[in-house]
C-alpha cells in the first residue's frame, strides 16, 4: 500500500508531470517572472470558471483577505464579524488593519457560521461579515446576504477551503461583495508555493484592489493610496493553469473518498459524519469526523501507530488564542465551537486516495472503537 498522507501532492504531480514541467520551463524561457502573460491568462480562465466579472491574483490567501478589507475603506474600531472556529488568517487581517474582530459560534453539524449568532453580534459599528466556507462547503449565503442587506454590511467570503463549490448554482466566493481564496499547495486548487486571488462582480472595488495589490499604483510610479506588494508570480500561475481544468475532477475524487468514509461511519454510535449543507455542494477540503465518546485523542494516537495521519482542525477557538483573547467573550455563547475542538478529527483527504488505502483507514478506525463498544 502507498504511504498514507493527509495530502499526497507527489502522487498527484506524477500524473501531470509533463504538463507541469513544460509550463514551468516555458516561464523560465520567457523570463516574464512577474505579471507575465501566464498571470493574465489564469485570471481570464478563473473568471470564466467562476463566472465572475473580476479575478485579481495576489500573493496568498491571507493577503487576499487583507486587500479585500482594505478596499472597503473601514475605519479603526469598525467591527468585522467572523467565525470563532476557523484558521487564524481570517481574524489576523482584521487586527492588522486596526479593526475590531467579533467572533461568533458555528453550527455544530456543518462547522459553519451560525446565522442566529451572527444576527445577535451585529452592532451599530459592524461594517462587514466574513463567512468562512470551512472544510469545503459554503456557509448559508442566502441568510448571510439577507442579514447583510438589512444592516448594510459588506460580505467577504473566505473561500480558501472551498474553491469550486457551488451554492444554489453559484460558485463559492462570487456570492458576497468580495470573495478570496488561497492557492497554498494543499488547498483544492494548489500551486507549488504561495498564491491567492480575490473575486468580485463590483467594477469599482475591482479597480481599487488591482491598485492595492501593486503599491496603490494605477499609473506607474503614481501612488494614489497605500497598498501592498502582493503578486502571484508567473511560475505559480502557469502551474495553476495546468491544474484549473482538472479542478472539477479533483473535487469529484475528494467527494468519492468522502462518500466512502460516510458509508463506513454513518451508523457508528461514537462517530458523527460531516453534515452536508443542502444548498451547497461539498468539495471536501477536509473530511472531518466528530468523535462523541471522548476518545478522539486516543483514536488519533492509535491511527498514527498504524501509519495513518489524522489532524485536529482546529484545537483552539480563535477567541482563546493568546493573540486574540480579549477577555470579552462569554463562553456560554460558544457551545458548539467549544464542543467541536474536543471532538473533531480530520482523516486523510486528497485526490489520490485508492480503495486499498480507504479500506485500511476504515478498518483501522472501526478496530479502535471495537475495544470500547459494549458487547
Ligand atoms: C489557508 C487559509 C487561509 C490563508 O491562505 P494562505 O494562502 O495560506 O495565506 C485563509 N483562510 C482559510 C480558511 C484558510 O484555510
Amino acid at each position: 500500500m502507498r504511504k498514507l498522507q493527509m495530502v499526497d501532492l507527489g502522487a498527484q504531480y506524477q500524473k501531470i508531470k509533463k504538463d507541469i514541467d513544460d509550463s514551468i520551463q516555458a516561464v523560465i524561457d520567457s523570463t516574464a517572472f512577474i505579471n507575465g502573460p501566464e498571470v493574465k491568462n489564469l485570471q481570464n480562465e478563473l473568471e470564466s470558471y467562476l463566472n465572475v466579472k473580476h479575478v485579481i491574483p495576489c500573493g496568498n490567501g491571507t493577503d487576499a483577505l487583507q486587500i479585500a478589507l482594505m478596499a472597503l475603506d473601514l475605519k479603526p474600531g469598525d467591527e468585522v464579524i467572523t467565525a470563532d472556529f476557523t484558521f487564524a488568517a481570517t481574524v489576523e487581517v482584521i487586527h492588522l488593519l486596526g479593526l475590531k474582530s467579533v467572533l461568533v459560534d458555528v453550527d455544530y453539524d456543518t462547522f459553519l457560521m451560525d446565522s442566529e449568532r451572527l444576527k445577535s453580534a451585529i452592532t451599530p459599528n459592524t461594517k462587514a461579515i466574513i463567512p468562512v466556507h470551512l472544510f469545503g462547503q459554503c456557509a448559508n449565503m442566502d441568510e448571510i446576504n439577507q442579514i447583510a442587506k438589512e444592516h448594510n454590511l459588506y460580505v467577504v467570503e473566505d473561500t480558501a477551503q472551498a474553491i469550486g463549490a457551488d451554492f444554489n448554482g453559484e460558485k463559492a466566493g462570487t456570492i458576497g461583495t468580495i470573495g478570496t481564496t488561497s492557492f497554498f499547495p494543499s488547498k483544492n486548487l494548489g500551486c507549488y508555493g504561495d498564491g491567492g486571488a480575490i473575486f468580485t462582480n463590483d467594477d469599482k472595488l475591482a479597480h481599487k484592489m488591482r491598485g492595492i495589490v501593486n503599491h496603490g499604483m494605477y499609473q506607474r510610479y503614481y501612488h494614489d493610496e497605500i497598498g501592498v506588494n502582493s503578486r502571484l508570480d508567473s511560475v505559480q500561475a502557469s502551474i495553476l493553469r495546468v491544474k484549473l481544468p482538472l479542478l472539477n475532477s479533483y473535487n469529484n475524487a475528494r467527494r468519492q473518498a468522502a462518500d466512502f468514509y460516510d458509508a463506513a461511519f454513518a451508523n457508528h454510535p461514537s462517530i458523527l459524519i460531516p453534515t452536508r449543507n443542502a444548498k451547497s455542494t461539498h468539495v471536501f477540503h477536509q473530511y472531518t469526523l466528530r468523535i462523541t465518546n471522548g476518545k478522539r485523542d486516543e483514536l488519533r494516537t492509535f491511527l498514527e501507530g498504524k501509519g495513518i495521519p489524522a489532524m485536529i482542525y482546529y484545537p483552539v477557538p480563535l477567541r482563546k488564542q493568546k493573540a486574540y483573547d480579549t477577555g470579552n467573550y462569554n463562553d456560554a455563547e460558544f457551545p458548539n465551537t467549544d464542543r467541536l475542538i474536543n471532538e473533531v478529527i480530520s482523516l486523510p483527504m486528497h485526490t489520490e486516495l485508492d480503495k486499498e488505502q480507504l479500506e485500511f483507514i476504515k478498518q483501522s478506525v472501526l478496530e479502535f472503537f471495537s475495544s470500547y463498544s459494549p458487547e
